[in-house]
């Protein structure tokens, strides 16, 4: 039997961006079953140690959702020519290459040479090292650095459409767009592949369910705007195919099991890859807050790029970023675990430097215009438990 679980319900469900959202913003469109003619052998996995006294830590973070999606244009501003690169809602690692590409293109194209970026999370980093290999000197002014950056307490996930925009504003000019950053972004990560503390790394994810018909999402009689889902019909290609698991070959009891791919960032390792490659080829950092875009003429570059992600509501006064609230409980690293789950809304990543567990809800509104810092430990030990409890007793 072949059917298809969109990966906005595995990830998103999961990080929503992680695996249903992949695994906040996901769904499982684009994980198709291979065909029943070439079953897949018994599943063993080790044994995960999920239990609420190993959480080492819970953060709470807003993804910087835009109904139209990420802001990317130009414009001038007290003489300064200002180049957008933020909004990018759950998909801002995951597009962070693609959107700085074009970012660091309009910003070459003032024929500046040197750049300030404002901002030091995924966005800043990657548009200092473009702007960098482009030829450009650069100096990243921010408020904060990693890891107290928002992009540090992420799931890490390639998510690319995740909570990206709304289906109403996808236009055919969005999806084209989309689709050129979401491929630069996943191309450029292939290069980072196999490198010393594994910053990128493919993992295998089971959603496991209940029934055979797992699903997460808007009910289609839900008067809300829904989410675009646009991975599958425009990057499908760089999606595996799900494998099934009938009841019986795998470790969860009478559950159904679909297993596949993802690209998994291990942010600590990979953050200071990036920042370690910003300081190699020159560049600077100057910890400083801007308080309205006036504060940009104490700068002495003529030319940045605004990569301040769900600061821009504030800086700005932008009120289109809504935030999206979303709490990760984080466990003691086990290096032998090397798959994620997303089950019952819950989900699970095998990051290297800390296990990550949480709720991911019933939909991408989960955690919508809910802008609470506040960590929420019953939560956080729901995400664990409901995780552990495939497991059995020990
Ligand atoms: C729970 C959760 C899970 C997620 N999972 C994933 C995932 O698996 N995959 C994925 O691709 N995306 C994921 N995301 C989304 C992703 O984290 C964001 O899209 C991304 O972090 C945005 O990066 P950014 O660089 O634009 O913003 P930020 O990381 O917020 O960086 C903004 C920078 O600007 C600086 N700044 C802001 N305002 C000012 C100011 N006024 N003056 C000076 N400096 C300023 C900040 O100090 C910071 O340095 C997730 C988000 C959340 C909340």
């Amino acid at each position: 039997m072949t059917h298809a679980i969109g990966r906005r319900q595995f990830l998103e469900g999961a990080g929503a961006t992680l695996l249903g959202g992949a695994l906040a913003g996901c769904s499982f469109g684009v994980l198709e079953s291979k065909s029943r003619s070439a079953p897949s052998p018994a599943l063993r996995l080790p044994r995960l140690r999920a239990s609420v006294d190993r959480i080492t830590n819970i953060t709470v973070c807003t993804r910087p959702f835009r109904a139209q999606g990420p802001r990317l244009d130009v414009e001038k501003i007290q003489g300064k020519t200002v180049v957008h690169n933020y909004g990018h809602g759950g998909s801002g690692w995951s597009l962070s290459w693609g959107s700085s590409a074009i970012a660091a293109e309009n910003a070459m194209a003032s024929g500046e040479r040197q750049v300030a970026v404002i901002g030091c999370g995924a966005m800043g980093l990657t548009s200092a090292l473009l702007l960098q290999r482009a030829g450009a000197h650069v100096t990243i002014y921010a408020k904060e650095l990693p890891p107290n950056v928002r992009s540090s307490l992420a799931t890490g996930l390639w998510t690319p459409d995740s909570r990206i925009c709304f289906e109403r504003e996808a236009t055919p000019e969005f999806r084209q767009l989309w689709q050129k950053m979401a491929r630069r972004s996943f191309a450029t990560y292939q290069t980072l592949l196999g490198l010393s503390a594994n910053p990128v790394e493919f993992i295998d994810v089971y959603l496991v369910s209940d029934g055979q018909n797992a699903a997460r999402g808007l009910p289609s009689d839900d008067p809300r705007p829904k989410f675009a889902e646009l991975q599958r019909e425009l990057v499908g290609d760089l999606t595996t195919r799900a494998e099934d698991f009938a009841p019986g070959t795998h470790p969860f009891g009478e559950r159904y099991v679909k297993r596949a791919a993802l690209m998994m960032f291990n942010l600590t390792a990979y953050t200071h890859l990036l920042m370690a490659d910003f300081f190699a080829a020159g560049g600077q950092i100057d910890v400083q807050e801007f308080h309205t875009p006036v504060d940009f003429a104490r700068i002495r570059e003529k030319t940045l790029v605004n990569a301040t992600g769900y600061g821009a509501r504030a800086l700005f006064g932008d009120q289109s970023v809504i935030p999206v609230r979303g709490q990760l409980a984080r466990m003691i690293p086990e290096p032998q675990i090397d798959y994620g789950i997303l089950y019952n809304g819950a989900a699970f990543v095998p990051r290297r430097d800390g296990l990550v567990f949480q709720m991911i809800g019933p939909d991408d509104y989960y955690g919508f215009n809910d802008d609470t810092a506040v960590p929420d430990r019953a939560e956080a030990e729901l995400a664990v438990n409901t995780i552990a409890g495939l497991f059995g007793p020990a």
